[in-house]
């Protein structure tokens, strides 16, 4: 196989590289890109794929709405509970005091996967130097120049080939879809337990249909998956109580290792990492799509206006000053979003008494300080701007 040039190469065909794409050629259809995918191209091969429930942020749906790549089945959350299971401290956030239609939305990640690469073939119909290509077992590994590498490999706590600054929670997170008797439509539950926190959020099958993240200690979680169905409702109504009435059924367990691993330089001369290539967070504040999606919005921006100019005009160090400006650009939202996740990790699941005194206080003080719920509701549903 010969080699080929391209002004842009993205590694990866996860939501994040697809969004980078779309939204580069969205801004230059002409832009001369390759995108390198491990997917398969048929999506019938992706519909059994990942079902887990993801939290996306408003501001993530106003992005992906700009590419018309906003997924229909989703469920939209008015209310979040959140308290400590056995403590005091709860506090409750409503999208009225927010003043916002929704204070988040969930949406299965193989939907929200599915929806951004038809709007990407859609966008590739008037994008003549555009280059989709899937990698499979069996073709052989292309040759490619590129003048700008992004990486968007994206990857699972300690599934990924790189390991650089970051933290082991020493905990996983049990996904599944759990059926209750009685959940109030709309509303979002997290639950802080002595093991981690444990969430139940709205689902678009209907109010009763909620997707469980149970986050615990590798060896509980590990033994609650190969729970019977009955034995483990009944272990999950104990750590969450009667709120919804009783668990009747459960489906679609799967486990997953949580952790933080983050690159300090998200950059490298003509190398930029983006999405879960550069940081891989804790669940726990729902923040690592979200992230991801502005890294590829704000990337896509400084590639369509550079690779825009005249053809082959742009420097090497033109790439890279290109590059830097991104990854300055990134900072704050980063620095900021790892910082509250990894805080939020690590204090919710300690049970030494003065930091569980200290919760309660904090969700009190968030009760009663509507000021600082605000503006933590902010960040997380546009990030630091
Ligand atoms: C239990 C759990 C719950 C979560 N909940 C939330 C949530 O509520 N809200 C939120 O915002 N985030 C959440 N996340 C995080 C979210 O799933 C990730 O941040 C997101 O999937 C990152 O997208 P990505 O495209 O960067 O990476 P990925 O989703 O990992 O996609 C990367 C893609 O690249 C492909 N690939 C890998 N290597 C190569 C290669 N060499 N060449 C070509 N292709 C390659 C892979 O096959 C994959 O398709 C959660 C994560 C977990 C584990």
């Amino acid at each position: 196989m010969g080699s080929k040039n391209c002004d842009i190469l993205i590694h990866g065909g996860g939501p994040v590289g697809l969004a980078c794409a779309a939204w580069t050629l969205q801004k230059f259809p002409d832009a001369n890109l390759i995108l390198l995918d491990r997917n398969p191209a048929d999506d019938a091969d992706l519909v059994a794929a990942d079902s887990r429930g993801i939290a996306l942020s408003h501001g993530s749906k106003l992005l992906l709405n700009t590419i018309n790549a906003w997924p229909t089945d989703c469920a939209d959350i008015h209310r979040v509970h959140v308290s400590q299971a056995g403590r005091f401290g709860r506090a409750l956030m409503t999208r009225e005091e927010l003043q916002q239609d929704a204070l988040g939305h969930i949406v299965r990640y193989r939907d929200i996967h599915l929806t951004i690469r038809q709007a990407l073939r859609e966008i590739k119909a008037k994008s003549p130097n555009f280059i989709w290509q899937h990698l499979d077992g069996n073709h052989e590994h292309p040759v490619i120049n590129a003048r700008c590498i992004v990486h968007a490999e994206g990857g699972l706590f300690t599934k990924q080939d790189w390991v650089e600054s970051g933290r082991d929670y020493g905990q996983s997170a049990l996904v599944g879809l759990v059926e209750a008797e009685n959940a109030a439509p709309h509303q979002a539950w997290e639950r802080f337990t002595a093991e981690g926190p444990l969430a139940v959020l709205p689902s678009h099958y209907g109010s009763n249909i909620l997707n469980l993240v149970w986050c615990g200690a590798p060896e509980s979680s590990q033994q609650r998956l190969q729970l019977s169905d009955a034995e483990f409702l009944i272990s999950l109504q104990n750590e969450f109580g009667s709120r919804i009435g009783r668990f009747l059924k459960i489906q679609d367990r799967r486990l997953y290792q949580l952790g933080l691993n983050y690159r300090k330089q998200i950059t490298k001369a003509n190398e930029v990492w983006i999405g879960n290539a550069a940081q891989t967070l804790h669940p726990v504040a729902g923040q690592g799509l979200n992230l991801g999606l502005r890294d590829a919005f704000l990337l896509a921006e400084k590639l369509a206006e550079l690779f825009s100019g005249v053809a082959n005009t742009q420097t090497p160090e033109q790439i890279q000053n290109t590059l830097e400006s991104y990854a300055q650009s990134r900072k704050a939202d980063r620095t900021t979003t790892i910082g509250l996740t990894d805080f939020m990790a690590r204090v919710f699941t300690s049970n030494l008494t003065p930091i569980v005194m200290a919760r309660g206080l904090a969700l009190s003080a968030l009760q009663w300080l509507p000021p600082v719920k605000t503006a933590l509701a902010r960040q997380m549903m546009f990030g630091r701007r």
